[in-house]
C-alpha cells in the first residue's frame, strides 16, 4: 500500500500483479483537520480493501465504521454541507458500506434532523436511572441489582435520589431552563411499586417538570412488574411512553436466560397498559439469544404483531464482559448471515406494521457486526432515544449509573456519570452535589 501524503492525498493498494485500487481527492487549501480525518479514512479503507482481498472475505456492510453511532457520521458531514446525495456516495465509497446500510443511515438521519434544536441547552433532556430488577438477565450489563439480593437497598437510595431530584429542579427554576423529555430507565424502574412509586412519580413532575416537558417515558421492560396497580399509577402520573419488553416470546429461553417472566406475563402486561389507557407502548426484542432461530425470531414477531406495540426496538445480541453469557461457556455465536436473516424480517415485520426506523446505533460484541433499530409508527418516536443517541442535546441524568452528558455548541461533550452501585449512590450522592450543579450551573453560563 502506498500513502502520498504531500499535496492532494492519495492511496494506492496494489492487491496483486496488475490489481489496483486507489483513492484520492482535493482537500480544502490549508485545512489539516481535514487533510488528516481524510487520510485516515482512506488508510482504513485501503486496510480493509487489502485484508478483504488477501483472506477472501466477504464485504462487511457496515464497511470500515466501526463507531457505536454511525449517523452522528451522517449528520456532521450534513452539518458540513454535504447534500444527502452526497453523503450516501461517501458511505458508499469512502466507508465502504453497503448501499442498504448506507440507504438505512440517510434514512434515519433525515427523520431525525426534525428532533434537533439550535442550540444544546435549549430545552435539555432528564435520565432518571432506577438500578433494581427482579433477577439479572444472563446477558445483562447495564446497572441491574437483583431485589431479592440489594432490596435491603431501596429505601436509602429513593431517600439518596429525593435528594438529587431536589437539586436539579431548584437548579432548572435558577437557570431557566426548559426540558423537553424525562426518561425513568435502569434497571427496571417498575421494581418499585405502591406508595414509593407514587411519590417517586409525583415527586419528578413536581421538580422536573417545565412547561415545554412533552414526553414522560418509564422503562417497564420486565412485565412481571407490572400490575393493574402499577400501570394505574404510571397513568395518573402522566406517563406518555412505557416499555414492555418480552425480548423474545418462547418461555424456555426466557428461563434460560433468567428472565423469570412468561409469554403470558408479556400478554397479561400489554393489554392492562392498553386497558388503563397509556398512550405508547414500546416493545423490545432480542436476535439471536442462546438456542433461538430463525424460525423462533418469525414466532416472536408474529406474536408481537398481534400485540401491536407503537414502537419496536430491536437489539442484536451484544455479549459484553460484564453479562454472566459472556462469562460462561454457553456463550452464543452465530453466522453473519443467519443474523442479517433475523434483522431483514424484523425490518420487515416493522415496516409491515407501518413502523419506520428513528434510531440505531451499533455496539462491541453485537451478534454478526450488525446494528439496533428502533422503529415507531409515524408521529410515535421517542424524542429521548433520538436526543441521547445523536448527543446534540444536553442530558442530566439522575439516581443510580446515570451519566450526566453536558453538550456544548461545538458538540463537544464532557461526560459524568452517577455511581452505578445503589450503596454508594445512596453514600455519596449528597457530597457529590455541590460539584455536579457547580458544573452544570458552570456548562449552562459560561
Ligand atoms: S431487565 Fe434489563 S436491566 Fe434488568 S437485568 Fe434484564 S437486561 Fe438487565
Amino acid at each position: 500500500m502506498r500513502v502520498q501524503v504531500q499535496g492532494d492525498p492519495k492511496i494506492l493498494v496494489s492487491l496483486e500483479e496488475g490489481q489496483e485500487w486507489s483513492v484520492s481527492d482535493r482537500v480544502k487549501d490549508g485545512d489539516t483537520q481535514d487533510r488528516e480525518r481524510r487520510v485516515k479514512e482512506w488508510i482504513r479503507l485501503g486496510i480493509h480493501r487489502v485484508f478483504q482481498a488477501s483472506y477472501n472475505l466477504a464485504p462487511s456492510p457496515w464497511g470500515t465504521l466501526t463507531g457505536v453511532r454511525p449517523t452522528k457520521l451522517v449528520h456532521s458531514l450534513f452539518d458540513g454541507g454535504s447534500s444527502w446525495h452526497q453523503i450516501r456516495k461517501t458511505l458508499l465509497e469512502i466507508y465502504a458500506l453497503s448501499p442498504e446500510k448506507a440507504d438505512l443511515l440517510v434514512d434515519v438521519a433525515k427523520r431525525q434532523r426534525a428532533f434537533f434544536h439550535p442550540g444544546p441547552n435549549d430545552p435539555i433532556g432528564i435520565y432518571v436511572g432506577i438500578p433494581f430488577c427482579p433477577t439479572r438477565c444472563s446477558y445483562c450489563s447495564f446497572a441491574a441489582y437483583p431485589l431479592n439480593s440489594h432490596g435491603h437497598l431501596l429505601k436509602g437510595f429513593l431517600s439518596a435520589l429525593k435528594l438529587e431530584i431536589e437539586a436539579v429542579g431548584d437548579l432548572l427554576g435558577e437557570l431557566g431552563l426548559e426540558v423537553e423529555s424525562i426518561y425513568l430507565g435502569g434497571g427496571t424502574p417498575t421494581t418499585i411499586t405502591g406508595t414509593d412509586l407514587n411519590k417517586l412519580l409525583s415527586l419528578i413532575r413536581r421538580k422536573l417538570f417545565t412547561s415545554e416537558t412533552t414526553e414522560y417515558t418509564v422503562e417497564a421492560g420486565r412485565p412481571e412488574t407490572l400490575s393493574l396497580e402499577t400501570l394505574g399509577i404510571l397513568k395518573s402520573a402522566g406517563v406518555q411512553r412505557i416499555s414492555i419488553n418480552p425480548q423474545t416470546m418462547h418461555d424456555e429461553t426466557l428461563e434460560s436466560v433468567g428472565r423469570r417472566h412468561t409469554v403470558e406475563d408479556v400478554h397479561r402486561a400489554f393489554t392492562w397498559a392498553r386497558q388503563v389507557g397509556i398512550p405508547i407502548i414500546n416493545m423490545d426484542i432480542i436476535l439471536g439469544l442462546p438456542g433461538e432461530g430463525l424460525e423462533h425470531v418469525e414466532h416472536t414477531l408474529r406474536e408481537v404483531g398481534r400485540l401491536g406495540p407503537d414502537n419496536l426496538t430491536v437489539h442484536s445480541l451484544s455479549l459484553k464482559r460484564a453479562s454472566r453469557l459472556k462469562k460462561s461457556s454457553d456463550g452464543v455465536h452465530i453466522a453473519h448471515s443467519q443474523g442479517e436473516a433475523m434483522v431483514n424480517l424484523a425490518r420487515d415485520s416493522a415496516l409491515s406494521w407501518g413502523m419506520t426506523p428513528y434510531y440505531l446505533y451499533r455496539q462491541r460484541h453485537i451478534l454478526g457486526g450488525l446494528e439496533n433499530i428502533g422503529y415507531a409508527r409515524p408521529d410515535y418516536a421517542s424524542i429521548y432515544n433520538v436526543q441521547m443517541m445523536e448527543e446534540r442535546q444536553t442530558i442530566i441524568a439522575l439516581g443510580g449509573g446515570g451519566m450526566t452528558k453536558l453538550v456544548f455548541p461545538d458538540r463537544s461533550l464532557i461526560r459524568k456519570a452517577n455511581p452505578k452501585c445503589p450503596a454508594t449512590y445512596s453514600q455519596h450522592i449528597k457530597d457529590r452535589l455541590v460539584e455536579k450543579m457547580d458544573q452544570i450551573r458552570r456548562h449552562i453560563l459560561e
